[in-house]
């Protein structure tokens, strides 16, 4: 049965560079994936492309009309047949991104993207915070799985809070569970210690330790994902076994978000508010 994944997770935390590679490993087991990038920089599928999509829906929509729009011209296939699409963004200025990624998910819904055969949807969405528009691809019953980016740092820690607030609203109302948090290292000391403790006061789990490494770096300069152009390499395993555990995974929950004050005493607890205190002028 089709599962239809939301990522989350503070900008700039990995949440492109996760999923992508994610999707290669899933596609490497057979899968069938399609992801829909869901930030209006459009980004989400460029190392599956080879390369940055050339035309988003909502530009294609204002360019087209509805009426003239064929699937092709918005959804393209990439590395191993995984289909990338990318929602973009509205006119800057004018019209509501989040809203904008509904308008998308319709169209796509009406021109078949949603085939028999796939096996995953995932939605990248951008997300320091989850504001009613960002919040579309859940709040309309379209994503039941959510996956939270982050690492040891407070600020993608605090995001991931935030994030599970958002969820737990919807959880209530709809079916949306949290399935876990996706531990992107920035190499903090005691990093997936920490992790692993703020999933469990959240009632989740930390799925995945995803190691920082260059490799990443010097794939994306290609325009690939890790496990297209290093195949052999370490890294390449690392999402390989993300890409297991998720298809696995029978862990979804709704989220128990924490109090600021609790937040700040796990960072403690893990040492890690000792070297903020300089940075960020706590
Ligand atoms: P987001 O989509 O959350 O805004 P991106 O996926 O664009 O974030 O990632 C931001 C940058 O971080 C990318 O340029 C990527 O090279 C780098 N990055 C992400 N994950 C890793 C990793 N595990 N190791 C090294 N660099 C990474
Ligand atoms: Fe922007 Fe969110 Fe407001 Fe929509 S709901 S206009 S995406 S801030
Ligand atoms: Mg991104």
């Amino acid at each position: 049965e089709l599962r239809q994944i939301a990522i989350y997770g503070k900008g700039g935390i990995g949440k492109s560079t996760t999923t992508q590679n994610l999707t290669a490993g899933l596609v490497e087991r057979g899968n069938n994936v399609m992801v829909v990038g869901c930030d209006p920089k459009a980004d989400s599928t460029r190392l599956l492309l080879g390369g940055l999509h050339q035309k988003t829906v909502l530009d294609t929509l204002r360019d087209q009309g509805e009426d003239e729009i064929e699937l092709d011209a918005i959804l393209k296939e990439g590395f191993m047949g995984t289909k990338c699409v990318e929602s973009g963004g509205p006119e800057p200025g004018v019209g509501c991104a989040g809203r904008g990624i509904i308008t998308s998910i319709g169209l796509l819904e009406r021109l078949g993207a949603y085939t028999e055969d796939l096996d995953y949807v995932f939605y990248d969405v951008l997300g320091d915070v989850v504001c009613g528009g960002f919040a579309m691809p859940i709040r309309e019953g379209k994503a039941k799985e959510i996956y939270i980016v982050a690492s040891g740092e407070m600020m993608a820690l605090y995001a991931a809070n935030n994030i599970s607030k958002g969820i737990a609203r919807y959880a209530r109302q709809g079916g949306v569970r949290l399935g876990g948090i996706i531990c992107n290292s920035r190499n903090v000391d005691r990093e997936a210690e920490l992790v692993r403790a703020f999933a469990k006061e959240l009632g989740t789990q930390m799925i995945h330790f995803v190691p920082r490494d260059n490799d990443v770096q010097r794939a994306e300069i290609r325009k690939k994902t890790v496990i297209q152009h290093f195949p052999e390499s370490k890294q390449a395993d690392e999402y390989r076994a993300l890409a297991e555990k998720i298809e696995q995974n029978d862990m979804f929950v709704i989220p128990k978000p924490m109090t600021q004050e609790r937040l700040e005493e796990i960072l403690v607890e893990y040492g890690l508010m000792d070297d903020l205190k300089d940075d960020y002028k706590i």
